[in-house]
């Protein structure tokens, strides 16, 4: 694999504002977690400056099609609104098929009202080779939901006020850098979870306070995506 730089696309639909100061946010996560590669692998990736699309739909439409056909409760995210926003900013020239980057889509939505089982997905790697890119590694994975929020500096409180369901391990400032540190093994590697160990494979929502299998060590630094520091 070509040495990785990571590139996050904030997506939006068309009546959701960008939260304040998202791009800043994410750059200064994605900067704290290049720094954690360094610190435990001696290697890490680059970083470029987030990118924003807004959808020419509003979020009513887009979950409209979410419960459409096609669209069963519990598919993977090949299957859900992720898939539509990938589709959508390739159809308007970003080229997804770069294997020198890693893509992180941030998708901003609003909850869902309370009973609502619409399949949008909370977090996870979306397969490029779905968008007729040659290869499936490098990877991109997307976060929604109510972690996009706590990455963007809201707290669990605001979050519940405004009516997300705010689950344990998704529930603190560290939660969403972990996060994109585990997928990026993911996007990387065909790692399986850890089973045992207090590593990043395992117990991401941990973070900074995990490390590496010393398989999953050898495994990332000889893939390629990583650069010594
Ligand atoms: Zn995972």
């Amino acid at each position: 694999m070509k040495p990785q730089t990571v590139e996050a696309v904030l997506y939006r639909p068309a009546d959701v504002p960008e939260p304040p100061g998202a791009a800043n946010f994410t750059a200064q996560a994605l900067a704290e977690v290049q720094g954690w590669y360094t610190d435990r692998l001696g290697a890490s990736f680059s970083i470029v400056p987030p990118v924003s699309f807004a959808a020419g739909q509003a979020w009513e439409e887009i979950a409209a099609a979410a419960r459409g056909p096609g669209y069963a409760p519990g598919t993977a995210c090949g299957f859900n609104i992720w898939r539509a926003a990938v589709a959508d900013i390739a159809s308007r020239g970003f080229n997804i098929c770069d294997d020198s980057r890693t893509r992180f889509l941030l998708y901003f939505r609003p909850p869902l009202p309370a009973g609502d089982e619409t399949p949008v997905g909370l977090g996870g790697t979306v397969g490029v080779e779905n968008f007729g890119c040659r290869y499936a590694r490098p990877g991109m994975f997307c976060m929604s939901d109510q972690m996009t929020r706590l990455l963007c500096g809201e707290t669990t409180e605001a979050l519940r006020a405004a009516g997300w369901d705010v689950p344990w391990f998704a529930s603190t400032e560290r939660a969403p850098r972990g996060a994109i540190a585990h997928e990026l093994v993911h996007c990387w590697t065909e790692l399986p979870h850890s089973e045992t160990g207090h590593t990043i494979t395992n117990s991401w929502w941990d973070w900074p306070e995990v490390g590496f299998l010393r398989e999953e060590e050898r495994i990332l630094v000889t893939s390629g995506a990583l650069v010594r520091a």
